[in-house]
């Protein structure tokens, strides 16, 4: 084969393999990123769930104030009963008390249902809590993963280049400045094999001009289809 399509060959293949690294390196960061919002994510919506539990607490509580308030109403009620010595001032204490103490009664239903609330948050808050530490135990061992790629993409990347840049002193400036221009344009490869008498890059049929001269060994014969190197691989 010609040396100079070996050359090539062998930049090109450093090449791609610069360009995957840089890539894997560039989206690391997005993947790192993407555990800790997570993370932030499910820390949150457990902190919702303690609060939503806490101000169940909080309303039972309030309730009860009320409850207390209402009962010592009822004691000032009774204190006025004994003082009293109308009739219809009795009666209509009476009637008083009766109302506050069915007040009272609707106050700790509600109350107990706030109550098997509280616990059943409670159960849930705790569910929660062992679920989240076994997710935050997960996210940082992939986070500590994604951490030590970054690291070893970082030095393959730098081995990668210098072996790249080895490879673009085997050739010519010439030489060079052509495929890295044809690279540029192509995006994925700047040198194809010739299969069955089409270009490996864009599968046109070649013409016998590319042809035979893709045969001779002084010079580099390009597809006229899609402008790529070509060159027999046998
Ligand atoms: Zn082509």
């Amino acid at each position: 084969m010609n040396p100079t399509i070996e050359a090539l060959l062998i930049l090109q293949e450093r090449d791609t393999k610069v360009a995957n690294l840089t890539a894997e390196l560039e989206g690391l960061p997005g993947l790192i990123a993407g555990v800790d919002a997570e993370v932030n994510a499910r820390k949150a919506q457990f902190d919702e769930l303690k609060n939503r539990t806490r101000q169940i607490e909080a309303d039972r509580k309030k309730i009860d104030l009320e409850v207390q308030s209402k009962q010592a109403a009822i004691a000032r009620y009774r204190s006025q009963q004994q003082s009293t010595r109308k009739n219809e001032e009795y009666a209509a204490l009476n009637h008083e008390i009766e109302h506050t103490e069915k007040e009272i009664s609707e106050l700790e239903d509600k109350e107990l249902e706030l109550m098997e609330a509280y616990d059943k948050g409670l159960a849930t808050v705790t569910e929660g809590q062992k679920e989240l530490t076994a997710f935050q135990e997960k996210a940082k061992v992939k986070r500590a993963d994604l951490e030590k790629r970054v690291a070893a993409v970082t030095t393959d990347l730098a081995g990668a280049k210098s072996k790249q840049a080895e490879a673009e002193k085997a050739l010519p400036e010439e030489i060079l400045a052509r495929y890295r221009r044809i690279l540029k344009s192509k995006k994925d490869v700047a040198i194809v094999p010739i299969h069955s008498g089409t270009c490996g890059g864009c599968h046109m049929k070649l013409t016998s001009q590319t042809a035979i001269s893709a045969r001779s060994s002084d010079e580099l014969a390009t597809c006229d289809n899609c402008g790529r190197i070509v060159y027999f691989s046998e």
